[in-house]
């Protein structure tokens, strides 16, 4: 699952104990295991292997400059989703010529920047944007190669934030008008479009959703050939789960099993496969680590009141999303047997893990059977690597976070914490 495990009752990232990183950064961190990281990528690659697809890493789920370089020296492409981000990821030295660029609200400028740099793909979301995206191609002189990015009306059984390819949906076209669509654009003299793109909504965890969306948009692509719309280039998009609690999501190669049977035989014939896995390969890489500030009782509830909140990792309030949290340092009859909504141990106490906020919804963790907890506890906030740092805010003026990259028994810091001159930097008073 990852590379965070408890030594003596000590929780080490990779050979580093992430004590020593509090001690020598301080709180709210987020930490990174490099190990991790790579491996969750290899895993993928090798699973899907049959197919020699393009991994598009989604950049939005974790966006540091080092993970993103450490992910395109392992072959991976990108995922884009704004200008901010193909800026990022070119920065990162990534290859624009690998970026596929979803969204359903691309800017001017942004297909601008997209265009100069020559990225892959555009996965065009309606009718207007391709239009627009044409008429920038043709004004630029940059021509370009798009998908269409379709809503094959599956029901990932997902948070309802987070679903994505229902019909109701604000993302893609429905795939009834697919056919339409390729009518209209599908001989365009400046954007290519040859591709079909999907995303379901995320985490998905089981693999029927993808069969489903998988068969129809095969469906379609016989449907567009007939019609004289050959497509080359099928998006599968990203949604694999990660591991919030021990063993809860299916392995790379589960899916790979599923999905690889469906599209052999086409990749035999010439069509290239992408997907655009998140947080799959970053999620478990990364923990957050929060010291107790203090320690409270209202009623009959104990809080223990930490140095990061919903500002650091916005998942439990807006998600609903269930992070594991213990503490960094235990006695060895504490150490969590694995990590899991009821972990039953002698002597634990009920506990809400909350932020520093004035917000009632500013929680880490709700009704959870935890350590006792004192004034200066490390605790870490698990599998928080994937939409963790990249949804954190200043909210209530409070910098945002550190990052720390773990790779073997080194760690460093790979974005600096912040001043509170860096929160008024952009202000005139
Ligand atoms: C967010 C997103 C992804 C990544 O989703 P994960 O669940 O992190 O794998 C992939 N493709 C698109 C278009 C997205 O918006």
């Amino acid at each position: 699952m990852d590379d965070f495990r408890y030594l003596h009752g000590s929780l080490y990232c990779e050979s580093v104990a992430v004590q020593d990183i509090a001690r020598a950064v301080g709180t709210p961190t987020y930490v990174y295991s490099g190990a991790t990281l790579e491996s969750h990528f290899t895993k993928l690659r090798d699973a899907f292997a049959p197919l020699s697809p393009l991994l598009c890493y989604s950049v939005k789920c974790c966006s540091n400059l080092a993970i993103l370089k450490r992910l395109a020296q392992l072959g991976a492409g990108m995922d884009v989703v704004s200008g901010g981000e193909i800026f990022r990821a070119c920065a990162a030295g990534a290859d624009p010529r690998h970026f596929v660029y979803a969204g359903v609200g691309k800017s001017d400028a942004e297909i601008r920047l997209a265009l100069e740099h020559g990225i892959g793909l555009f996965n065009v979301e309606s009718e207007m944007e391709f239009e627009n995206l044409s008429r920038l191609a043709h004004e630029t002189g940059t021509p370009a190669r798009a998908a269409l990015r379709v809503n094959p009306d599956v029901d990932p059984k997902t948070h309802r934030h987070t679903t994505t390819g229902k019909r109701e949906s604000k993302f893609g076209v429905d795939l009834e008008r697919a056919v339409a669509f390729f009518h209209a654009y599908g001989r365009d003299p400046h954007i290519a479009l040859r591709g079909i793109h999907l995303h379901i909504g995320s985490p998905v965890y089981s693999t029927a959703p993808y069969l489903q969306s998988v068969v129809k948009a095969l469906a379609l692509i016989d449907d567009l050939a007939r019609a004289g719309f050959p497509v080359d280039t099928l998006d599968l998009g990203g949604g694999f789960g990660a591991d919030y609690e021990s063993d809860q999501t299916p392995l790379a190669t589960e899916y790979a099993n599923a999905i690889v049977p469906l599209l052999c035989d086409r990749v035999a014939r010439g069509l290239r496969i992408i997907l655009e896995p998140g947080r799959t390969i970053a999620a478990n890489a990364g923990i957050l680590l929060t010291k107790v500030e203090y320690v409270k009782r209202s009623g009959d509830r104990t809080f223990a009141i930490c140095d990061a909140g919903m500002n650091t990792l916005l998942r439990p309030s807006h998600y609903d999303a269930f992070h594991f949290v213990w503490p960094a340092e235990v006695d060895v009859s504490l150490v969590p047997p694995r990590r899991a909504r009821e972990i039953i141990l002698p002597g634990l106490q009920r506990t809400e893990v909350v932020g520093p906020l004035c917000e009632t919804g500013d929680f880490l963790a709700q009704d959870r059977m935890l350590p006792p907890l004192d004034r200066g506890d490390l605790l870490a906030v698990y599998s928080a690597g994937a939409y963790g740092m990249t949804m954190a805010s200043r909210y209530n003026s409070h910098p945002l976070p550190t990052e720390v990259l773990v790779e073997g028994s080194t760690f460093r810091v790979i974005r600096e914490r912040e001043s509170y001159s860096d929160l008024i930097q952009h202000e005139r008073a």
